[in-house]
């Protein structure tokens, strides 16, 4: 008989959002009336820019045509859209990375996943706690974290690192060992960024101990303050110890559309092999590549008026961010992130739990949440809120959770 991965079977359920969709729907079952304004959506809402679509329109054209058409292209994506991303953002931002180093992909999530296939699984590995799932259920599939306690809401190999008010929700390198450090900043969920000097401490730890650092930027379009790196690759020293993924996802509205990419330094080496080798080896090997239409549409987003046009849109959700910051900060509840990210994460009133403060918005101001105890026992205590609804509706959401914390 055929034995199966049985590291699949320790998994919780995915939980958190069918938990979430399942109380909204009881609720609005209850009260049909409601109109409940979701500022739970970790989508995006804006449609793509006409830069983006144009390109992609041209690009199906040229696929029409026996001189255009594009069969399989490189795995590592085309040349166009890697020479445009070593350009724009990197090199412009006084960082050298090469297009070798660079691998296009279908997303970040992928990647994030996927990147343990070149890792052995005796790794230790740290997460931040609260964390994006996928860190931690890729590693538990590959026998990585252990065993998982129901109780406890962790796998008892996994080093979390709390992420909480008290320390700034900032990870510091721990005492013990870890191999491989999965570090996401901007933060989802609680919207943190990291400093040079922060971000210096943990590759000066990946480097003294042999480790390698995760650096998932997805959201690094939406820092403001300018003294906030967005690559891991802007602090010396993480050519030798970090990989970094990155998305179109958020930056462009590439979530239904897909593209991303991860950089592999060719400094990285570890147990006497090329890191980039080894992902050259998988993604060539278990990865096809990415749709020429989607690439071009990609390359599109680095042309002055798809930078401009995108940059609008993320200000449309930056804006969404600040109303929603500066509408909660009168009212008593700590709200935190939302300045260099679209995440806001909101301490919940009066010791509530994550999960009670949730129904208590939901009811009394149809506004719907995500408990920050789903991402994480550390996310106990706070809920996440997202900038990438509608302004109106945030602008709505935002005073009917005031007024029902007035007690309206
Ligand atoms: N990384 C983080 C931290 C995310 O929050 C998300 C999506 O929500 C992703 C990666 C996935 O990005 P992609 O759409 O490129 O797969």
């Amino acid at each position: 008989m055929v034995k199966i991965n049985e590291n699949y079977l320790k998994l919780p359920g995915s939980y958190l959002f069918s938990e979430v969709a399942r109380r909204i729907s009881a609720y609005t079952g209850a009260h049909p009336e409601a109109k409940i304004i979701k500022l739970s959506i970790g989508d995006v809402t804006r449609p793509l820019v006409p830069a983006v679509t144009q390109a992609m329109h041209r690009a199906v054209d040229e696929m029409g045509t026996a001189e255009g058409f594009h069969g399989y292209g490189p795995e590592q994506g085309y040349p166009f859209l890697r020479e445009a991303i070593a350009r724009f953002d990197y090199a412009e931002r006084g960082v050298d990375i090469q297009p070798e180093e660079i691998f296009v992909s279908d997303g970040a999530k992928s990647d994030c996943g996927n990147i343990g296939d070149i890792f052995g699984t005796d790794n230790r590995v740290a997460v931040c706690d609260p964390v994006y799932p996928v860190y931690v259920d890729t590693n538990a599939m590959a026998g990585r974290a252990g065993e998982y306690s129901q109780q406890q809401g962790r796998w008892d190999r996994l080093l979390y690192i709390p992420c909480v008010a008290e320390n700034g929700f900032y990870p510091a390198p721990p005492a013990e060992r870890a191999e491989l450090i999965y570090l996401c900043f901007p933060n989802n969920p609680t919207g943190a960024v990291a400093t040079r000097e922060q971000l210096k401490a943990w590759v000066d730890y990946a480097n003294a101990n042999g480790s390698v650092i995760l650096f998932d930027s997805a959201y690094e379009a939406f820092i403001t303050r300018p003294d906030i790196p967005h690559s891991i690759f802007e602090i010396e020293g993480a050519r030798t110890c970090a990989i970094e993924f990155r998305s179109f996802s958020k930056t462009a509205g590439f979530t239904g559309t897909r593209c991303g990419y991860t950089v592999v330094p060719m400094e990285l080496e570890r147990g006497g092999a090329r890191l980039n080798s080894l992902w050259n080896r998988r993604q060539t090997t278990k990865f096809n590549g990415v749709p020429y239409v989607v690439q071009r549409g990609a390359a599109a987003v680095y042309t002055p008026e798809g930078r401009a046009q995108i940059m609008e849109n993320i200000g449309y959700y930056r804006r969404n961010a600040q109303v929603i910051r500066e509408g909660l900060a009168g009212t008593g509840l700590e709200c935190f992130g939302g300045v260099d990210a679209p995440y806001i994460w909101l301490r919940t009133p009066e010791g509530m739990g994550s999960w009670e403060f949730f129904d208590w918005v939901l009811d009394r101001a149809n506004v719907a949440t995500t408990p920050g105890a789903g991402f994480g026992p550390s996310g106990e205590g706070y809920v996440r809120l997202t900038a990438f609804g509608g302004a109106e509706d945030t602008r709505q959401a935002v005073e009917r959770i005031r007024t029902a914390l007035q007690g309206g």
